[in-house]
């Protein structure tokens, strides 16, 4: 299946979280067999060829796709993490939502410092949690100049913040 094929699996679900946003649900497309394996196929290989030696995932929804396209490309997986998830010393970074602020941890002992690590998420809108991860990932002394999404929403301009830091953007679909 190609990327292309894979945007009927995607559903559309109006009004969450909150009035007026359109939420675009990947439940659906990770519960057919055949979108899911096309998925983590297309997105292992985009993420080999751009030399990444380790994947990371933003909870929750980019451990699904980001642990499946790692273990698929034969390199190790980053769980970045919601606060107070992990039983070591972490180091964290706190970032700007609409209303409010969250926070992301990572394990800073599973990164060799000089070593590629690419992003994965689901889906990137305003670019908010991607910055933040590439932020941390890069203070633990990652490189990270790829990041990759199943879904972009360009009217946000996510992808377009993540290039001005330097990383270039890659999703199957818009
Ligand atoms: P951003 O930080 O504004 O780019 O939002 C991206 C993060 O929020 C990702 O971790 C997504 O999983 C989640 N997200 C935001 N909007 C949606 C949506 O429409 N569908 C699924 N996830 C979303």
């Amino acid at each position: 299946m190609t990327p292309e094929d894979l945007k009927q699996f995607v559903r559309t679900v109006p009004d969450f979280p909150a009035p007026g946003i359109l939420f675009r649900d990947v439940t659906t497309l990770i519960g057919h067999g055949p979108s899911l394996t096309a998925a983590i196929g297309h997105l292992a290989t985009r993420a080999q060829a751009s030399g990444a030696t380790m994947l990371a995932g933003m909870e929750a929804r980019g451990f699904i796709f980001g642990a499946a396209a790692a273990a698929h490309a034969g390199i190790g997986f980053i769980p970045v993490r919601k606060p107070g998830k992990l039983p070591v010393p972490t180091i964290g970074v706190d970032y700007q939502l609409e209303y409010g602020t969250d926070r992301l941890e990572i394990d800073p002992t599973t990164i060799t410092p000089g070593q590629h690590v690419a992003l994965v998420d689901d889906l990137i809108a305003t670019g908010g949690t991607a910055l933040a991860a590439t932020e941390l990932l890069r203070s633990a002394g990652a490189i990270v100049t790829h990041a990759f999404f199943v879904i972009d929403l360009p009217d946000l301009a996510g992808a377009d913040r993540l290039r001005a830091a330097g990383v270039t953007v890659d999703a199957l679909m818009d």
